[in-house]
């Protein structure tokens, strides 16, 4: 009987192609001998086909360096280890919606943009960057450009007319599970939210048009734009200003009370954990340190 270890490489690359779409299995099927270890560490593409497949991409990291880019094997174990530990069903099941998709049409590769594509949003944009109360009483929330991303999804729902730029905020910071705020992020903690394609078919280009038709947002990744890309695009948008500054205050004042440290010794810690591509900037902080 022929072992693993024995096979041609040609024949175990063609196992694994059968294994594309289910990303826990191709990683045990990498760990099964040294040899289908050796093998899978030596080619980042098949690992990159994996997650496609799997309805994740790489975001792209802050400075956008390609050289600073963590290899797809290393993704595709943080998606798979996260998968075990994270309670938030929205992210388990990031690429739920992609593998709906993926069994009706089987794209392989990124689409270019084409206005007259039709696109889907993934369920987390909406999710993540519209508060469902936004609009209705809340004195904290602020008024925020118009906006809707072309082409425009079709069939998800509408985007709301108005962007919400308190719960984008709350996507870029620290949050406990006590918190009252019982928010999401930050996002940049949770690597199968963040890697799951913005879209569906996956683009490497999306713009965002206001009420005037004017663009006001693109966000690019030639690998396709995930649900990062896109998140932290959005977040480039908020204010430098009181009201943002303040809601950001009031945050990290509460969640270092919580702690039991003070507002230096909370920042300290928090700096420490910046996500797991290791490059997130936790707003207005460093500036709340040096002047509060
Ligand atoms: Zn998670």
């Amino acid at each position: 009987m022929l072992s693993l270890s024995a096979c041609p490489d040609a024949i175990l690359i063609n196992v694994w192609h059968h294994l594309l779409g289910d990303l826990h299995t191709f990683i045990a099927f990498a760990q099964t001998c040294r040899r289908l270890r050796h093998l899978s560490e030596q080619d980042d593409n098949i690992w990159r086909s994996a997650c496609f497949v799997s309805g994740f991409g790489r975001p792209l990291r802050r400075g956008n360096a390609p050289a600073r880019d963590m290899p797809y094997r290393r993704l595709a174990r943080s998606i798979v280890s996260h998968g075990a530990v994270c309670e938030i069903r929205s992210c388990i099941k990031a690429n739920a919606c992609f593998a709906d998709h993926h069994s009706r049409w089987a794209y392989t590769r990124t689409r270019p943009l084409h206005p007259d594509h039709p696109l889907d949003f993934h369920p987390l944009y909406f999710y993540l960057h519209f508060s469902q109360s936004y609009g209705a009483t809340s004195q904290s929330r602020m008024q925020g450009q118009p906006h809707t991303p072309t082409p425009s999804p079709s069939p998800s729902p509408t985007p709301p007319a108005i962007h919400d730029s308190i719960s984008i905020l709350l996507t870029q910071l620290p949050t406990f599970p006590e918190s009252r705020y019982a928010q999401y992020g930050p996002l940049c903690a949770h690597p199968n939210a963040s890697c799951a394609f913005a879209t569906f078919p996956p683009v490497d280009r999306l713009e965002f048009e206001n009420g005037q038709g004017d663009v006001f947002m693109v966000v690019e990744n030639p690998e396709g734009c995930t649900v990062l890309d896109v998140n932290r695009a959005l977040a480039e948008l908020i204010p430098f200003d009181d009201q943002h500054l303040e809601f950001a205050l009031a945050h990290y004042q509460e969640l270092a009370f919580t702690s039991g440290l003070s507002l230096p010794q909370f920042a300290d810690a928090v700096f420490r954990d910046r996500g797991f591509l290791d490059d997130h900037e936790y707003p207005f902080l460093q500036h709340i340190v040096a002047h509060f």
